[in-house]
């Protein structure tokens, strides 16, 4: 060939034939919109006139051909063919019309995701998870925390037997990890600050749309902290960072796609508990105190804030009754807590953590917890640990609330649910 010939590989999402022009629509890259091919019967060989006339849609080709010089495409990208390959044509009827056009069962965008992947709405959503994952390692990692990885087969749960999946491990059981609380506070014997993207495994048979039993979570402990209050700041950044980022990188493109995205967040308001029960009083809830908000209460307050323009906000000093025994206690049976909503939803939950060792096993107990389950753990108290906190933030939940997606099981790949183990 003695042009200097483009490449394009994809799949061919539409295909039509006008007079002695095919017009091609593949869709390449990690674009969203397809590049138009342009293949002219009077510029191409028989066979290559031939096989994009005939062509199934859904196919995997390579194209090779040149840019015009002025793109007629209303989706802006354009190549005239000269070479054309199918290296791989469906051998069945497609589940998802690569159109777009038709919408298919909503249950076939999860069965067949990869092929979802190819519509602009799906490739829109994971290109932002990945952006959000990218960007959660660059804002840790410019902070000075230490990226690390912690078991995911252990021997005992952060919150107790009820909600672990049990594994079998050679002569003993073992569980999946629920959550890195136990490790990454053990860590802060040893280094000042770290963090972990990591799988949750929760055994519950949950049914809602914000619940999975394999989700994914940024864990993040900071050692010498003077009080929550320092947990926070640094939770507060990073969602500002990232909604700000999200917002620069891939905004239009995911308001094109209908998305309601997140506008860039800025200081999070922090509400007490207290605060936030009189609130939902105020609306007509009976909460009582002490209990933790339900799906219903978080709703209502989260529409209640955003009828004040508010997207995100800590709810702080829970009951400690109501959190786990790693929590440090505070005045009047309250607790050194804090969760982090957006649009109504939890998205994540931290605090101080108690570092003193008689203190923390006395919390235990009063958990009813058997101490000696937990001694791997409480060893590293015992070495000089420091006043300490953190959080753990559910990734896939924030992905689903920055985007506004009906539904947690949008924002995976494959998601795993009570009645979900395939693909
Ligand atoms: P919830 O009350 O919403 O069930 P939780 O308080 O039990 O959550 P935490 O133990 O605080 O959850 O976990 C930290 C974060 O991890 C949560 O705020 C949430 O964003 C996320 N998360 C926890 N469990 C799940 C789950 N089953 N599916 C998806 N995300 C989860
Ligand atoms: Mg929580």
């Amino acid at each position: 060939m003695p042009e200097n010939l483009e490449l394009v590989e994809g799949w061919v999402v539409n295909a039509r034939v006008v007079g002695r022009i095919a017009f091609l629509e593949v869709i390449d890259d990690l674009s969203l919109k397809p590049v138009t091919v342009v293949v002219k019967r009077d510029e191409v060989q028989d066979e290559v006139w031939k096989a994009a006339t005939s062509i199934k849609l859904g196919s995997a080709v390579r194209i090779r051909g040149v840019k015009p010089e002025r793109v007629v495409s209303r989706k802006g990208r354009e190549l005239h063919a000269r070479l054309l390959q199918v290296l791989a044509e469906p051998v069945d009827l497609l589940p998802i019309d690569p159109t777009g056009k038709t919408p298919a069962n909503p249950e076939a965008y999860i069965n067949y995701r990869y092929l979802a992947l190819r519509l602009p709405r799906y490739r829109a959503i994971f290109l932002a998870r990945s952006l959000l994952m990218n960007l959660t390692r660059e804002y840790f990692y410019s902070r000075g925390f230490l990226e690390v990885n912690t078991p995911k087969i252990v021997g005992a749960g952060a919150e107790g037997g009820a909600t672990l999946f049990v594994v079998e491990y050679f002569e003993r059981k073992a569980y999946l990890s629920q959550s890195p609380q136990l490790y990454k506070q053990m860590l802060m014997c040893g280094v000042p600050r770290v963090f972990e993207i990591t799988p949750y495994f929760r055994a519950e048979k949950f049914s809602t749309v914000r619940h999975l039993n394999e989700s994914w979570g940024l864990d993040v402990e900071m050692g010498f902290i003077n009080g929550p209050e320092d947990v926070m700041d640094v939770l507060d950044d990073y969602i500002r960072y990232v909604t700000r980022r999200i917002n620069e990188e891939l905004g239009s493109t995911l308001r094109e796609q209908g998305f309601e995205l997140l506008p860039p967040v800025e200081k999070i308001p922090r509400y007490t508990y207290r605060e936030a029960v009189d609130i939902l009083r105020g609306l007509g809830f009976n909460v009582r105190m002490g209990d933790d908000l339900d799906t219903q209460a978080e709703k209502a307050l989260g529409e209640y804030m955003e009828r004040q323009g508010v997207y995100a906000y800590f709810i702080t000093e829970y009951p400690w009754e109501a959190k786990p025994f790693y929590i440090m206690k505070s005045e009047g049976g309250l607790s050194k807590s804090f969760d982090l909503d957006i649009r109504g939803i939890e998205v994540a939950s931290g605090g101080q953590r108690e570092h003193r060792y008689a203190e923390l096993l006395g919390n235990m107990r009063e958990k009813g917890l058997n101490v000696e389950d937990f001694s791997f753990y409480l060893e590293a108290f015992k070495y000089g640990m420091p006043p300490h906190g953190g959080f753990g933030l559910g990734l896939d939940r924030l992905l689903m609330t920055l985007l506004g997606l009906p539904n947690i099981r949008e924002a995976v790949l494959f998601p795993r649910d009570r009645f979900r183990l395939v693909p």
